[in-house]
């Protein structure tokens, strides 16, 4: 199935509706997602609590069923500055399905640009809940720590 749209929230039901939301998110923001990553805790679960600071640039996942903290990319070099914020779907939903995409500088396999697409297990409500500038080199090593 592929993504619906319903009033101003589009749902999808998986991984790949989120890619495309990222997709979609990141062409109107000038800098297009091309390379993704599925979060996948070490116990095996896709399904995680997301907090970020978008200021900072970090972004933090928990697992829901392990309850494993992993700071995202690169996120543990900013995280003494950051003040998280947790992220609450529309439905009060707070446990996600994620798609990390990066934009490249051209030319290069660095990062220009990061997000985080978002599928609520609840409502299955699919949204880019953060992205921010992101200077952090290797896409693929930026990807591997998705
Ligand atoms: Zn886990
Ligand atoms: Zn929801």
């Amino acid at each position: 199935m592929a993504l619906k749209k319903k009033g101003k929230y589009w749902y999808g039901d998986t991984s790949d509706d989120i890619r495309e939301e990222v997709v979609r998110y990141s062409a109107s923001n000038a800098y297009c997602a091309t390379k993704f990553a599925q979060p996948v805790c070490v116990c095996g679960s896709t399904t995680f609590k997301l907090e970020s600071d978008e200021d900072e640039g970090v972004g933090r996942r928990t697992c829901t069923s392990c309850h494993q903290v992993h700071l995202i990319g690169d996120s543990a070099e900013y995280e003494a500055g950051a003040e998280f914020e947790s992220h609450l779907c529309v439905c009060d939903g707070e446990q996600f399905e994620l798609i990390v995409g990066v934009a490249l500088y051209e030319g290069s396999n660095d990062v220009r640009w990061c997000y985080i697409g978002c599928r609520c297990t609840q409502c299955q409500l699919v949204g880019v809940f953060a992205d921010w500038k992101c200077e952090s080199g290797d896409a693929d090593a930026f990807l591997a720590e998705a």
